[in-house]
């Protein structure tokens, strides 16, 4: 008999950050000849419940996961036009090139988010002067994990490094959050940012995207594990999908007589569901919904309460699949696959997690089964779609800071 673990990647448990940072040290001096000065760390988010929320002035409830974008900076050995920025890329194993002093909004590559964080920080008199640059990340791109926002937020905190100043982390994510709107093209909430600049140790977050704050809430029952398995797949569709959502929230709450959706409770809708054209009242009933259900999930998971975690994590999962449809088969089949394993299989709750369209599921699990959890749901995902998962446990891990320099 072969063994089952073999079926899951490795990595499954938590990359080492210092390993990570030893790494991206060595590979600096190999591209640009020198060692750094300085090196920063952000990581990416899982979000455990409150989708197509942060745009609505809703509640989200992620944590920060202990996968790390990680930059590497220095001063260029060679002569150099003081505003020349050179980066590297483990992942594209590429080298751009940039200058800080024209960023070039309208320009659209992985230098994107590096230069829209860039930007944000001279805006606000930061003025880090030449750099060359080394990004290496332990966030998979691209499946819902948000390495973009980890990428934003990493060079802020960089430019902190380098500058010696520190930015307010609110205003850090909101700067990260620009960046992705204006050089990205991605009109996206604040919650991966948000994540991404302040996510604590052990904590999740429970933020408020109306007040931009959060309250910081433990995850320390020893009896639960968090999984997050990634379908691999990434349907790109006409890539209006997202703006197309948040301009039917912003007509939903309009129709309604409301600035936001925040602004509305399931049972205002249900008595006001004569203003809305069908679609829009399901979009609308998502977002409603899905606030009500990100409170009281919190408030569920602050008293144990994890089969009201878990319930409403799957009407989550239900509710972004039939009413925002924002899912896809492939995370439809890794979400039935840990219903299917269940509660007495050691499964509490399972919902797609992120934008949607692909990327990862989040499962909430018992502590210990972990392993055999993960192995199931991609055995069955395997004979159901062809496609292998990959899989990893995370704890809630320490938000954007400076390693070295
Ligand atoms: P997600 O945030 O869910 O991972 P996005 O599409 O928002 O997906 O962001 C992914 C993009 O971020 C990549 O296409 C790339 O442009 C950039 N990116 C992420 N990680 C890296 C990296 N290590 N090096 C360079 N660019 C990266
Ligand atoms: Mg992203």
């Amino acid at each position: 008999m072969t063994s089952s673990l073999a079926t899951i990647n490795d990595e499954f448990l938590s990359p080492s950050l210092p390993e990570q940072v030893a790494a991206v040290k060595s590979r600096y001096a190999e591209v640009f000849g020198n060692p750094p000065q300085w090196v920063v760390a952000a990581p990416g988010r899982v979000n455990l419940i409150g989708e197509h929320t942060d745009y609505n002035a809703g509640f989200v409830f992620p944590l920060a996961i202990e996968r790390y974008t990680v930059i590497a900076a220095g001063r260029p050995l060679r002569t150099t036009a003081s505003d020349a920025i050179r980066v590297h890329s483990t992942l594209f194993d590429e080298t751009a090139e940039f200058s800080l002093s024209n960023l070039e909004p309208e320009r659209r590559d992985w230098t994107s988010y590096l230069r829209g964080a860039f930007a944000g920080c001279l805006e606000r008199g930061l003025q880090p002067g030449t750099l060359d640059l080394l990004v290496d990340s332990k966030v998979p791109q691209g499946g819902g994990l948000s390495s973009s926002a980890a990428l934003e937020v990493a060079t802020a905190t960089l430019v902190e490094a380098v500058t010696g100043r520190t930015l307010d982390r609110v205003d850090k994510s909101r700067l990260a959050q620009t960046a992705e709107h204006v050089y990205a093209g991605m009109p996206c909430g604040i919650m991966d940012q948000f994540s991404s600049a302040l996510g604590a140790a052990g904590k999740l977050l429970l933020i408020d995207c109306r007040t931009e704050t959060a309250e910081l809430i433990p995850l320390d029952d020893p009896s639960v594990a968090l999984l997050v398995i990634n379908s691999n797949v990434k349907h790109e569709l006409t890539g209006s999908e997202y703006p197309d959502r948040r301009a039917q929230c912003e007509q939903s709450a309009k129709l309604l007589g409301v600035a936001m959706l925040r602004d509305v409770t399931s049972k205002q809708l249900e008595a006001n569901r004569g203003q809305l054209a069908p679609l829009l009242y399901r979009r609308a009933h998502h977002v409603v919904g899905e606030i009500e259900r990100t409170t009281r999930a919190a408030a569920a998971l602050q008293a144990g309460d994890w089969p009201l975690v878990g319930e409403l994590m799957y009407a989550s999962h239900d509710s972004l699949r039939d009413d925002f449809e924002v899912s896809c088969p492939e995370l439809d089949v890794l979400v039935e696959a840990a219903r299917e394993v269940g509660a007495d299989g050691g499964v509490i709750g399972a919902r797609m997690t992120g934008g949607g369209f692909g990327g990862c599921i989040v499962a909430l699990v018992r502590a210990g089964r972990e392993r055999e959890i993960a192995d199931r749901i991609a055995a069955a995902y395997r004979a159901r779609t062809g496609i292998e998962a990959t899989a990893f446990v995370t704890k809630p891990a320490r938000g954007a800071h400076i390693v070295e320099g």
